[in-house]
């Protein structure tokens, strides 16, 4: 007899505390992103580049919290700052200095980056900035690239999950597809979306609606758009629009600072006017930032009498977070940074090896330390091609299983994100489990 969720008794501890994480948390896990079947682990503990978990097994991490953890878990001089900080208590609805040190060594890291306001998560810091582009222009529309995720606020939802049955509008431009049950109709018409990878479309509809807009909001290495690049010619046409028409430009490094030490931006020739942040800046606690010169970042001025844009939270700057965050960017050097991304040219590397001597038609993507599994031979450019087709999309939860029977966790689609503890050994270890868990699953090839 199987139980509820079809596993043979006797249950594992993972599978009592889901069983019994489901009768007080709807789906028997906090986040969406990180429920997997039959069920996820529970994680202990982890040291490094390892969780322990509570049967006991470790795993080697390569989602690390969401690409937020780029020193691992419990990383000495992260667990030194906060053990020092949380003797001091831990909020108090006055500024702390670490605020001012946290923004300082970003601002130290990217001139671009001159004044910082922190918050508690990257949703949040996309909604703070989509905000300030709407205070400083007056306008309420923005634009953002279809499939490209940055975070649960109802207009960066738009289009998330769009699909062949409704992706393109009347005239075959990506058409705004709500993602939420219940996204209101105002929410659609005031998001424009733009193709990932078609420069010319991506003009024509810039010069339509470019006018009414407030702010284009850009990650150019997106993972929901297969974790490719975007090609130049669409940020040269997203550039000239700004010019043109004063739109303002927000680039949503949330996921991909970690890719360079003064962040993403420079690496692609970008010069936003807001930069979103979160993730790695918080050292593992949660965080959000929105970051842009001082002109820019006026428009959260309060110090003179009401801000023409409010942005508060109880928690925002947290001394805790400010804490990690520092700790976790100093130890993130120039020369941190580009040994990670050595790791992950090592890691594609050697996994495209693989596939290539099994004859198996299965590549790594990415850039840097961040890498993302595609199936299939098709160039992937943008949402669309990354896509799964049916096989694919039966055949990647089947292979992250695989993965993790191996000991080795990757995110539900089967991308990941390497941290400093690791070295050649476990990068090897990565991509030959990769590989084998691709072999050994049926179906797709
Ligand atoms: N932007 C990007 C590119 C993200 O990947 C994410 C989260 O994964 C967010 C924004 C939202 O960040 P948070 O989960 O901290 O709200």
């Amino acid at each position: 007899r199987t139980n509820e969720v079809g596993l043979d008794p006797p249950l594992s501890r993972s599978a009592a505390a889901f069983l019994r994480e489901q009768r007080v948390v709807p789906g028997g896990s906090m986040r969406h992103a990180s429920w997997f079947a039959p069920h996820p682990p529970y994680a202990a503990r982890g040291q490094g580049c390892w969780i322990l978990d509570i049967d006991g097994r470790r795993i080697l991490d390569c989602a690390n919290n969401f690409f937020s953890l780029v020193h691992g878990h419990a990383f000495p001089p992260i667990v030194a700052a906060l053990t020092e900080a949380i003797g001091r208590g831990t909020a108090f609805g006055l500024p702390t200095e670490g605020e001012i040190a946290l923004a300082e060594a970003l601002a130290a890291r990217n001139p671009a980056l001159e004044q910082t306001r922190f918050c508690n998560s990257g949703t949040e810091a996309l909604l703070a900035a989509v905000k300030g582009a709407r205070g400083i222009t007056g306008r309420h529309r923005i634009a953002k690239f279809e499939g490209c995720y940055h975070g649960s606020y109802d207009h960066m939802e738009v289009s998330l999950d769009s699909t062949p049955a409704n992706w393109d509008d009347a005239e075959g431009n990506p058409a705004s597809v709500p993602y939420a049950k219940g996204t209101p109709p105002a929410v659609l018409a005031d998001t424009v979306v733009l193709p990932y990878a078609d420069a010319d479309r991506c003009a024509a509809i810039l010069r339509r609606h470019g006018p009414g807009l407030a702010a284009i909001v850009l990650d150019p290495h997106a993972s929901k758009a297969g974790m490719v690049a975007m090609p130049a010619e669409v940020i040269a046409a997203v550039r000239e629009a700004c010019a043109r028409d004063g739109i303002l430009l927000i680039v949503d490094e949330v996921v991909n600072f970690r890719l360079g030490f003064a962040g993403v931006s420079p690496l692609f020739g970008l010069a936003p006017d807001f930069v979103t942040l979160g993730k790695i800046i918080g050292g593992g606690l949660p965080v959000g930032a929105v970051s842009g010169a001082a002109g820019r970042m006026a428009v959260f001025d309060h110090a003179a009498g009401k801000p023409r844009v409010a942005l508060g939270g109880t928690f925002s700057a947290n001394p805790l977070t400010m804490a990690a965050g520092l700790a976790s960017l100093a130890h993130y050097d120039a020369a941190a940074v580009a040994r990670l991304n050595a790791l992950g040219d090592m890691l594609r590397a050697r996994a495209d090896a693989g596939f290539a001597a099994a004859g198996a038609p299965a590549r790594l993507d990415g850039m840097g330390s961040l890498f993302r599994l595609h199936l299939g031979t098709r160039p992937v450019t943008d949402y669309r091609s990354a896509r799964p087709t049916v096989a694919e999309a039966a055949a990647l939860p089947r292979i992250h299983a695989a993965m993790l029977a191996a000991g080795v966790l990757l995110t539900p689609n089967c991308s990941g994100a390497l941290s400093t503890p690791m070295t050649e050994e476990e990068v090897a270890l990565i991509a030959d489990r990769l590989v084998e868990a691709c072999m050994a699953t049926e179906g797709w090839r």
